[in-house]
C-alpha cells in the first residue's frame, strides 16, 4: 500500500526521519510482565485523554508508534481457516497480509487519521482526528461480551483478552463506534470450536496498558510533534477540555458521548460537520452524537443475563486457555500480558 502523505506532502515516515525518530528509536519497551487484575491509576481515578484537535498536523507519528510499541500484540494466524458452519455465511476475516493498511482499523492499525475539510464562519478549516477506542465509561462491549473476554480496568481503560475472546465481534456490534476488529485463524476457538465459534479474536487499543502499568505514558502521545494529546484524571481532563473548548469558541466530542467516556476531542469547528466532512463506513467510525447504550433497557437486561454466564465461560475458557498452555486467567479479568 502506498504511503500516506499528509496535506504538505511529507510522508509519515518520511516526517519521522526528518524529526530523527524513526525506526527502533520510537519503539517503546514492550510489557515487561502481566497487568495484574486491576491496575489503578495514580490517583486512584479513572485516566482521560484530551485532544486538541486545532493542533492535530495528521503527520502520523501517533499511528507509527502504536504499530511499534503494540506490534508484538498482533495475531499471527494459522492458515489455512477451519472451513466454518453454516457454510457460505460465516466468513473468515483476514488482515494478515494487509497489515500496512493505516486508513481505517483493523486488527494491525488500531489507530487511523480522519480528516475534514469544511467551511465554519466564513473560514475553511482542515481537521485531522486521530480515531480509535474511545474507552467508554460503562463499555457495552464489556457489559455485553458473552464470554467475560472485554473487560474496563479501574483506570478507565477497556481491553479485550485474546487468551479469552472467541472472535464472536458481540463487542463490535454493541460499540456505537463499530471499534474492534476481527482477525480469523488465531484464538481460543481453533481449539475448541472450529468450525462453530466466532472464529477469531478482536483487536483495539488497549491505551497501551503495558506502558501504564509501569506508570508511562502511551506510545502515541509523546510522539506528537504538536503536543495534541495529554492525559490524566478524567476529571482534571473535561476541567481542561471545557476549558480549551471555551479558549477556542469550540466544541467538544466524548464527555457526553455513549453516557461519557474516556477521550476528549477538543474542536473549534462542530462535529456535526466534521461528521458530514469524513470518510466513514467499516473501520472508519462516525463523529455522530450518541446515546447511552447501556441505559437501554433490553441491553441492561442482556447484560444482568451476560453477567454470570461470562464469569463461568470465562472461568471454563480461562482453564482451557491455561491447559494448552495460552496462559489465560481463568476470571474473566484482565490476564496477563495479551502476545
Ligand atoms: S496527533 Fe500528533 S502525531 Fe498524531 S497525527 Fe496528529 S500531529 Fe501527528
Ligand atoms: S469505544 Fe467501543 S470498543 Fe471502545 S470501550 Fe467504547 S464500546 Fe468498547
Ligand atoms: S493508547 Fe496505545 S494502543 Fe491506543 S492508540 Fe495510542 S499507542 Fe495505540
Amino acid at each position: 500500500m502506498q504511503e500516506k502523505k499528509n496535506a504538505s506532502g511529507v510522508s509519515r515516515r518520511g516526517f519521522l526521519k526528518a524529526l530523527g525518530v524513526g525506526g527502533a528509536a520510537l519503539l517503546v519497551p514492550t510489557a515487561a510482565g502481566a497487568a495484574g487484575d486491576r491496575v489503578p491509576a495514580p490517583s486512584g481515578a479513572e485516566l482521560a485523554t484530551l485532544l486538541d484537535l486545532s493542533k492535530c498536523i495528521g503527520c502520523g507519528a501517533c499511528v507509527d508508534a502504536c504499530r511499534e510499541s503494540n506490534a508484538h500484540k498482533y495475531p499471527e494466524p494459522k492458515k489455512p481457516f477451519p472451513p466454518m458452519l453454516p457454510a457460505g455465511r460465516a466468513k473468515p476475516e483476514d488482515w494478515s497480509g494487509k497489515r500496512d493498511v493505516d486508513d481505517r482499523l483493523t486488527p494491525y492499525n488500531w489507530l487511523m487519521i480522519q480528516t475534514a475539510e469544511v467551511d465554519y464562519k466564513g473560514r475553511h478549516y482542515e481537521i485531522n482526528i486521530p480515531r480509535r477506542c474511545m474507552h467508554c465509561q460503562n463499555p457495552p462491549c464489556a457489559n455485553l461480551c458473552p464470554f467475560g473476554a472485554a473487560n474496563k480496568q479501574v483506570n478507565g481503560l477497556t481491553r479485550i483478552s485474546d487468551n479469552l475472546c472467541m472472535g464472536g465481534a458481540k463487542c463490535r456490534t454493541v460499540c456505537p463506534w463499530r471499534i474492534p476488529q476481527r482477525q480469523s485463524g488465531v484464538g481460543l476457538y481453533l481449539h475448541l470450536m472450529p468450525r462453530l465459534a466466532g472464529n477469531g479474536v478482536m483487536y483495539k487499543c488497549d491505551r497501551c496498558h503495558q506502558l501504564l502499568d509501569k506508570g508511562e505514558t502511551p506510545a502515541c502521545i509523546p510522539v506528537c510533534p504538536e503536543g495534541v494529546q495529554t492525559i490524566g484524571p478524567r476529571a482534571e481532563m473535561a476541567v481542561k477540555a471545557r476549558e480549551l473548548a471555551r479558549s477556542m469558541n469550540g466544541f467538544i466530542y466524548g464527555l457526553e458521548e455513549n453516557g461519557g467516556t474516556n477521550t476528549f476531542y477538543v474542536s473549534p469547528v462542530p462535529f456535526e460537520l466534521l461528521n458530514k466532512a469524513i470518510d466513514k463506513g467499516k473501520g472508519k467510525p462516525h463523529l455522530k452524537r450518541v446515546k447511552d447504550v447501556m441505559a437501554d433497557e433490553s441491553n441492561l437486561a442482556a447484560a444482568a443475563l451476560a453477567a454470570p454466564i461470562a464469569g463461568v465461560a470465562a472461568g471454563f475458557l480461562g482453564l482451557g486457555a491455561k491447559l494448552l498452555g495460552k496462559g489465560g486467567n481463568g476470571g474473566g479479568k484482565e490476564s496477563g500480558d495479551d502476545k
